[in-house]
């Protein structure tokens, strides 16, 4: 029966899978709900940042021929005839023989052309007194030294992070153009497979998957849809797809109901709402990986096992998503560490092992997170990696290189 289906490589999955997606369309968000996501427009800048020639300390704003010559023992005397707090502006020019008492921020008066610092100088009543000359912008921020009128200060296809968003405040954009999240519909398939709300009944076990499945849509930037559990039966199967397309999904994830026996329903359904493809794909956990269409909407039908289910969605799940949030950098980050363990194993498929890593005098250790069986749910809980196990090695030495797929970065 196996036979029936081709055995895929990773790579050769991937490419097939992927092949059916694209940057979905632009909406316009309002800048905080675009964290994260890719930038469909140029932005220009409309005006310098800053608009205005301003102060880049507190002090006093002078001309600056009014300090040539001074020094320490001959110091010039300047009377101090404004006080100019950030946010306003002096219009008329200043005399010779006079100052500004400035905060950091507010414009630099027109005629002054340096500020001093208040510790600089030393204050007798009206009058400040100033030890040393001072070139010209001396502590002033130029107009336009951040960003240029007319400059293209962010490009398309940039992924926002918190310092674009700020740039695009900076920039008086309270909108912007970006792609639109997927809408990924989220299906657990199984008569034993109950709600976690539900009451437990003998036979029965709790969906791990629709939520596991629908926190790693939420954490890579896709809407998730929970269509619930569908019983191993056509129409009510029939019945949940029809609903994820009714609301609007740009991606099915299935799980369960894909391992060699039992997959008919699914196959069934997609068989006749769509079409599909069923492969084996040379890797564990993960080995089968239905793939198909319905009303041109791509489905993806993950093994049922809850760490199959999360590992299938990173290497195939996750970059679709990506790629359809404009973004093209799809690889997770890999690092390279030393595995702790030794591994034996015959099959010629690609393993990906849930390691803890553990520092060591700037080296990184791989520590096996106990039992690697595809329901074991805690294996992924103590994980922060996979270490990868190429499909042509067979067996390990403990202390070994291997490349890990980084889960998460941990902060420092
Ligand atoms: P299947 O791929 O449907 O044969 O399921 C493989 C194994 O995963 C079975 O032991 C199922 O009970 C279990 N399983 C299937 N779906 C889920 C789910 N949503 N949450 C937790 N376990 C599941
Ligand atoms: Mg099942």
């Amino acid at each position: 029966m196996h036979d029936m289906y081709p055995m895929l490589s990773v790579e050769e999955a991937l490419t097939r899978f992927l092949s059916h997606f694209k940057p979905l369309e632009a909406e316009r968000v309002p800048i905080l709900e675009a964290l994260g996501r890719v930038l469909v427009e140029d932005v220009v800048a409309e005006m310098d940042i800053p608009p205005l020639s301003n102060s880049a300390m507190d002090g006093y704003a002078v001309r600056c021929e009014d300090t040539e010559g001074a020094r320490p023992d001959a110091p010039r005397r300047l009377r101090v005839v404004a006080n100019l707090a950030a946010g306003y502006v002096l219009e008329e020019p200043i005399q010779p023989g006079t100052a500004v008492r400035i905060m950091t921020g507010a414009p630099v008066p027109p005629g002054t052309g340096a500020v001093i610092p208040f510790e600089e100088v030393e204050r007798d009543g009206e009058e400040i007194l100033v030890f040393k000359p001072y070139a010209r912008n001396k502590n002033v921020r130029a107009a336009g030294e951040d960003v240029k009128a007319g400059q293209v200060v962010l490009t398309r296809g940039t992924v926002l992070r918190p310092q674009e968003i700020g740039m695009l405040a900076a920039l008086g954009h309270t909108h912007v153009a970006v792609h639109r999240r997927p809408r990924v519909a989220i299906l657990s398939t199984g008569d034993e497979v109950i709600d976690v709300a539900d009451p437990w009944q003998p036979g029965k076990i709790r969906d791990a998957n629709s939520y596991s499945n629908a926190a790693q849509v939420l954490k890579y930037g896709g809407v998730p849809i929970r269509l619930g559990i569908a019983r191993d039966h056509i129409d009510d199967l029939t019945a949940k797809i029809r609903s994820g397309l009714e609301q609007g999904a740009d991606l099915f994830l299935t799980s369960g109901g894909v391992s060699v026996g039992d997959f008919d329903v699914v196959k069934e359904v997609l068989a006749a709402e769509g079409e599909i493809s069923f492969w084996r794909v040379r890797m564990k956990p993960g080995k089968p990986l239905a793939f198909g269409t319905i009303r041109g909407v791509p489905l993806l039908g993950l093994p049922g096992n809850p760490v199959s289910a999360m590992i299938s969605f990173e290497l195939f799940a996750r970059p679709a998503i990506l790629t359809m949030l404009g973004k093209t950098k799809l690889a997770k980050p890999t690092i390279d560490a030393i595995l702790v363990d030794e591994i034996k194993r015959k099959d010629d498929r690609r393993h990906y092992l849930r390691v803890t890593l553990e520092e060591r005098d700037g080296t990184l250790y791989a520590h096996l997170t106990g039992d690697q069986g595809s329901g074991i749910l805690l294996s992924m809980v103590k994980a922060d990696g996979l270490a990868i196990i190429p499909e042509d090695v067979n067996r390990l030495p403990a202390g070994s290189p291997v490349k890990v797929l980084m889960l998460d970065w941990p902060e420092r």
